[in-house]
């Protein structure tokens, strides 16, 4: 999963990427509305969190102007204490949600987790496929009720494919929400992600379609090799 900050306190932004970093998601982080609709409008994000008060650019224009171009990824805006208007003007250009400074982290990355998984159709917290579980609070995935230890890289992949369960991912897809928008893409890494997450978990259930990508489905525990 790939979330992108827009905020210009640099305090708040390094305290939003360092939460969200060990929440387990892939940040990249924008300190201007410019910096930031240009990363939302080329980049392929989970969510983003924007917030209102922007230099070059503020948030509002910001959203709206991704919402006019198609980008439908879930927004979360910052907003201040005292500004209720700011909250309508908000929501009405496409937010999806939003918390109001100060604010505890963890509410902020709680919000997040809700609108992930409303954007994937899922409605609760823990997230299940066969005998894999994914605990988003936690970020921690079990399979039969064992803890699967993974990489920040190998939990992103999974954490994926259980938000996309059944539908088949490109390796291109994947490879865009595992990495940051500085990495050296390479979609050939996946494979071996995807050839170690499978050796983890011991259950038989990524498919690989030929030519298209990946595809994770429920199966049986017992069907292990
Ligand atoms: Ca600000």
């Amino acid at each position: 999963m790939r979330i992108l900050i827009v905020e210009d306190d640099k305090n708040l932004n390094r305290q939003l990427l360092e939460a969200c970093s060990e929440a387990g998601y892939v940040v990249d982080v924008a300190f201007d509305g410019e910096e930031g609709h240009f990363l939302g409008d080329t980049e392929p994000y989970d969510a983003v969190i924007l917030d209102i008060g922007l230099p070059e650019k503020d948030g509002i224009t910001v959203l709206e102007e991704w919402r006019r171009d198609g980008r439908d990824m879930p927004v979360l805006m910052l907003t201040a204490r005292d500004r209720w208007s700011d909250k309508v003007s908000g929501i009405d250009a496409g937010a999806d949600d939003y918390v109001t400074k100060p604010f505890h982290v963890e509410e902020v990355l709680a919000r997040l987790r809700a609108l992930i998984r409303r954007a994937a159709g899922l409605s609760t917290s823990v997230i299940a496929c066969g005998p894999i579980m994914l605990d988003t609070r936690t970020s921690k995935i079990s399979c039969d009720g064992r803890h699967i230890k993974l990489t920040s890289h190998e939990f992103r992949l999974m954490s994926y494919l259980m938000h996309h369960q059944d539908k088949v991912i490109s390796r291109t897809e994947l490879t865009e929400h595992l990495y940051d928008q500085d990495f050296d893409k390479d979609s050939n890494t996946v494979e071996v992600f995807i050839g170690r997450v499978r050796k983890k978990l011991g259950v038989n259930c990524i498919e690989t379609v030929r030519g298209l990508g990946y595809r994770l489905f429920a199966s049986e525990a017992d069907s292990a090799e």
